[in-house]
C-alpha cells in the first residue's frame, strides 16, 4: 500500500499534492468532530441553564418562600399585638396585656428569623425592629395607663393618635419589605425564564447550525465521492458492455483516496488495454489467417477483395481479376497417402503459388503471406481444402489474366515429391474481371467460382473466364431457392399419379405419387429441376411430409367414396430416410388414418447420401411395423448397393427406368433385369420396372416374371381424379376382357 501510494504521489502533480491535507478521510472526521463539536456546545448551554434555574428554585425554596412566610406572620402578629391591646382596655383586663406582650416577642422572632435569612434588608429590618419596640414600648404603656386611669382622657387621646401613627409606620414598613420581596422575587423568576429562553434558542441555533454543517460536509463528501464511483462504473460499463471503448480515463482532479482510486484504475485500464490489444492482434491473426499455409483465409480474402474493389474504381481503365484455384483430383490423393500428405501438398502448392505470383512481370509488387496486405498487392488466399482464390490488381489488359492463370497452371502441374513418392496434380482456374463481368466481391467470387466448374467441365487442368451466360442460370437458382422455401405456404404444390399395373394381365394395382411444383412467374417444375436444391436448402423434408400427408388425404377420401383401394408408392430423399425422428412425424401425419398405411408404399433411393445407415435402418424397420411398405428406388442404376437390401427387409425393388429402356436392345440389360429379378424372387420381394414405354419391353419384362410395370406405355402421370377415372376404366376393360 505505502509502494502504491508512492507511485501514486510521484505521478500526481505537485500542486495537487499539496492539497492533500483536504483528503477524504479529513474530511470525514471533520464531520465527526463537526457533530461533537455541536453537540458539547448544545450541552454546555442546556447545562448551565438547568443550573440556573435549579439556583433560582434553590433561593426561592430556602430564602425568598420563608422570608415571605416571616414577614406575613411578623404582620399578622402585629394585627393580633393591637386588637389585644385594644381588647384589654375595652375590658380593662390587665391578664391581655401581657399576651400582647407574648405575641410581641413572637413578632420580634419573626423578623429575627428574616433576618437570619436575608442579610440584604438588614438594616430596614432593625429599623422595623426598632420602631415596633417604640411602638409596642408607647401602646403598651398607654393602655395599662388607660386599665388604672393613671392618665387624663385629654392626653391619652393624642398619645394614642400617635401611638396609632407609630403602628401604621410599623405596619407600611412591613408591607413594603414583603412588596419588595416579592417583586423581587417575581423579576428573578422572570429573569430567569428570559435567560432560559435565550438558552433554548441558543441550545436550537447551535443544534440546527451543527445539523446545517454536519449536512453540508456529508452531502458535498458523498456527492464528490458518488461523483467519481459513478464516472469509474458508466466506464467500466461502456468497457463491458458498450462497444469496449477502452480509452475512457477518469480526470484525475483533487488528490484524495477517490483520486487515488482512480488513479489506479485508469492504469488498470491502461494494463488492460494493452493485454487485449494484444489479444486481439493475435485473434486477428488466427481470424484472418490458415493455419496450415499462413495464406490469408477467406474472410481476409474478402477484406481484400472488397478494398482493392473500391481502390480500383478511383483509377480508371485498371481491371482487377478475381481467379479461382482447385485442384484436380486432390480428395483421391489425399484418401490414398493420408491427410498428413494432403496438407503437405497443399503448403507446397501454396509455396509455388506464391512463388508464381511473385515471379510474375505483369504484377508490380509481391504477394503477402499473412497479416494485411497493402493496397495494390497481389493476393493469394486459401478458401478450404484444396481451393484457392487470387487477387491480381491494376491489370491494363486481359491478357496479363491470362498469363497469371496459365504460369499458376504449369508451376502446379509439375511434379510433387511427398513421403518419398512422386505425383502430379493439375488445377482448375476461373477467372472473373472486375469491373466487367462484377463489381461486388461476393459476385466475384461466386462468378469466379462457376468459371472454375467450366474448367472442371472442360477437362479439367485448364482455366476459364466467366461467360455472362452463365450467370442467367445461377440467377434462376437463386430465384427459385428463395421461391422453394415458399412453395408449401403458397399453396404451390400438388401431387399427380403414375399408375402401376400388373404385367401378367395388365390389372391397375395403383400409382406412384409424383411432385409437380407450380410457380406462378417461374412456371411449372418436375422434381428433376427443384428436387436437388430443396435437398440442398433443407427444404425436402418439409416437401415429403407434404407428399405423405397429401397421401393420406386422397386415400381416406377415397375410402370414404367406397373406391376400390389403390397401393400408392411415393418417395423419400436419403436425408428423410436417415432423418432421427422420421417415425414421429410419420405417425403423427397418418393420425386417426394409421388403418390406411399398408397401402402405402415408400420408395428409397440407396444412394452415398445416407450419413448413416444405422439410422435409416432403424426407419424401416419402425415404417414396416405401422405397416407401411418399402421399395428400393432406381436399383441396377449405378450408385445401388446391397447393403440394405441384406439388413432390411425391403418389400419391393425398383427397376430403374434406364436399365428399362435398354432391355430391348441390350443383351447386358437384359442380364441385369433377369439377375433383378432373380434375386427378388429369392428374397420374396416384388419387382417393379419403371419407364416401361412400349409392348415389346412389357412382354420382355412379363417374361421375365417381372410383377409390376410403370410407364408411358400404361399412362404418364395423372391428377387424383384423372387417375380414379383411369382406375375405372381400366377395371370394366378388364372385367370386358
Ligand atoms: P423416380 O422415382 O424414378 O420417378 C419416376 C420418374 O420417371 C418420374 O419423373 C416419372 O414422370 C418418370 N417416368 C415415368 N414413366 C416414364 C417412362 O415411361 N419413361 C421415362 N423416360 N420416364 C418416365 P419425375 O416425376 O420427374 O420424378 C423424377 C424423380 O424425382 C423421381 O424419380 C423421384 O426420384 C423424384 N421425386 C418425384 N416425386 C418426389 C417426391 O415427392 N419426393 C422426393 N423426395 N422425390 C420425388
Ligand atoms: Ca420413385
Ligand atoms: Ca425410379
Amino acid at each position: 500500500m505505502k509502494s502504491s501510494k508512492s507511485v501514486f504521489r510521484r505521478n500526481t502533480p505537485a500542486a495537487d499534492r499539496r492539497k492533500h491535507r483536504q483528503t477524504l478521510r479529513w474530511r470525514i472526521q471533520s464531520i465527526a468532530i463537526i457533530g461533537v463539536l455541536g453537540f458539547f456546545i448544545f450541552l454546555t448551554v442546556m447545562l448551565s441553564e438547568s443550573k440556573d434555574r435549579a439556583d433560582l428554585l434553590q433561593d426561592i425554596k430556602d430564602v425568598r418562600y420563608p422570608m415571605q412566610q416571616s414577614l406575613l406572620a411578623a404582620s399578622h402578629e402585629l394585627d393580633f399585638i393591637q386588637t389585644s391591646l385594644e381588647h384589654a382596655v375595652i375590658s380593662s383586663d390587665t391578664t391581655l396585656l401581657d399576651n400582647a406582650m407574648a405575641i410581641a416577642s413572637r413578632f420580634r422572632k419573626h423578623l429575627h428569623n428574616a433576618l437570619l435569612l436575608e442579610q440584604t434588608h438588614a438594616l430596614e429590618l432593625n429599623e422595623v425592629l426598632g420602631s415596633f419596640d417604640r411602638y409596642f414600648g408607647d401602646a403598651h404603656g398607654l393602655s395599662l395607663a388607660i386599665i388604672t386611669g393613671d392618665k387624663a382622657l385629654a392626653s391619652t387621646a393624642d398619645e394614642s393618635q400617635l401611638n396609632a401613627q407609630a403602628f401604621q409606620q410599623v405596619a407600611d414598613a412591613l408591607e413594603d419589605l414583603a412588596n419588595r420581596e416579592n417583586q423581587s422575587m417575581i423579576a428573578g423568576v422572570s429573569a430567569a425564564t428570559v435567560r432560559a429562553r435565550e438558552s433554548l434558542r441558543l441550545g436550537l441555533t447551535t443544534g440546527l447550525l451543527t445539523a446545517i454543517l454536519l449536512f453540508l460536509t456529508a452531502f458535498f463528501t458523498t456527492r464528490s465521492i458518488l461523483r467519481r464511483i459513478n464516472n469509474m462504473v458508466s466506464s467500466l460499463k461502456s468497457i463491458a458492455v458498450g462497444n469496449g471503448d477502452m480509452n475512457v480515463r477518469i480526470p484525475l482532479t483533487g488528490s484524495d483516496e477517490m483520486t487515488e482510486l482512480a488513479f489506479w484504475f485508469n492504469t488498470f485500464i491502461e494494463k488492460l488495454q494493452q493485454v487485449t490489444s494484444e489479444s486481439t492482434r493475435e485473434i486477428k491473426r488466427l481470424a484472418f489467417t490458415d493455419t496450415l499455409t499462413n495464406l490469408p483465409n477467406r474472410r481476409m480474402f474478402l477484406r481484400c477483395l472488397s478494398a482493392e474493389i473500391e481502390r480500383q474504381r478511383d483509377i480508371p481503365g485498371s481491371k482487377l481479376a478475381v481467379m479461382f484455384l482447385d485442384l484436380d483430383n486432390f480428395k483421391p490423393v489425399n484418401d490414398q497417402l493420408g491427410h498428413d500428405a494432403g496438407d503437405e501438398l497443399i503448403r507446397e502448392v501454396a509455396d509455388r503459388l506464391i512463388n508464381t505470383v511473385r515471379e510474375e512481370d505483369v504484377v508490380s509488387r509481391s504477394p503477402q503471406r499473412i497479416d494485411d496486405p497493402e493496397p495494390g498487392q497481389p493476393v493469394v488466399a486459401r478458401l478450404a481444402g484444396d481451393e484457392f482464390m487470387l487477387i491480381i490488381s491494376d491489370l491494363q489488359e486481359i491478357k496479363q489474366a491470362e498469363l497469371v492463370a496459365e504460369r499458376i497452371r504449369v508451376a502446379l502441374l509439375k511434379p510433387y515429391f511427398i513421403n518419398g513418392m512422386q505425383f502430379s496434380i493439375g488445377v482448375s482456374i476461373g477467372i472473373c474481371l472486375s469491373p466487367e463481368n462484377a463489381t461486388e466481391a461476393d459476385e466475384l467470387i461466386t462468378f469466379a467460382d462457376m468459371a472454375m466448374y467450366e474448367a472442371k467441365k472442360n477437362g479439367k487442368n485448364t482455366y476459364r473466364f466467366f461467360d455472362p451466360e452463365l450467370r442467367v442460370a445461377t440467377d434462376l437458382k437463386v430465384k427459385m431457392d428463395n421461391a422453394i422455401k415458399l412453395a408449401i405456404a403458397n399453396d404451390e404444390l400438388r401431387l399427380l399419379f403414375q399408375p402401376k399395373v400388373r404385367l401378367s394381365d395388365s390389372v391397375p394395382i395403383g400409382a406412384e405419387a409424383l411432385l409437380r411444383w407450380d410457380h406462378p412467374e417461374l412456371g411449372v417444375f418436375t422434381p428433376q429441376d427443384f428436387i436437388s436444391q430443396a435437398e440442398a436448402n433443407g427444404q425436402i423434408c418439409e416437401m415429403d411430409e407434404w407428399v405423405l400427408g397429401r397421401v393420406f388425404d386422397y386415400l381416406a377420401e377415397w375410402e370414404e367414396q367406397g373406391l376400390p383401394p389403390a397401393s400408392i408408392a411415393l418417395n423419400f430423399s436419403s436425408t428423410q430416410a436417415s432423418r432421427r425422428n422420421l417415425v414421429d412425424s410419420v405417425r403423427e401425419i397418418a393420425g386417426d388414418r394409421q388403418h390406411l398405411a399398408h397401402l402405402i408404399e415408400i420408395e428409397i433411393t440407396e444412394t452415398s447420401a445416407f450419413e448413416n445407415l444405422e439410422f435409416v435402418e432403424h426407419n424401416i424397420r419402425s415404417l414396416k411395423k405401422m405397416g407401411i411398405k418399402i421399395a428400393m428406388d432406381d436399383f441396377g442404376a449405378g450408385h445401388s448397393s446391397l447393403a440394405l437390401l441384406t439388413r432390411c427387409e425391403i418389400d419391393t425393388l425398383k427397376i430403374d427406368k434406364e436399365v428399362t429402356r435398354e432391355i430391348e436392345s441390350d443383351q447386358k440389360s437384359r442380364h441385369i433385369v433377369q439377375s433383378i429379378i432373380e434375386l427378388a424372387t429369392k428374397l420374396h420381394v416384388n419387382t417393379v420396372a419403371e419407364g416401361v414405354e412400349d409392348e415389346a419391353q412389357a412382354h420382355v419384362l412379363a417374361a421375365m416374371n417381372c410383377d409390376y410395370g410403370q410407364g408411358y406405355l400404361y399412362s404418364t402421370p395423372l391428377s387424383a381424379e384423372q387417375f380414379q377415372r383411369w382406375m375405372k376404366e381400366q377395371t370394366s376393360l378388364d372385367r370386358a376382357a
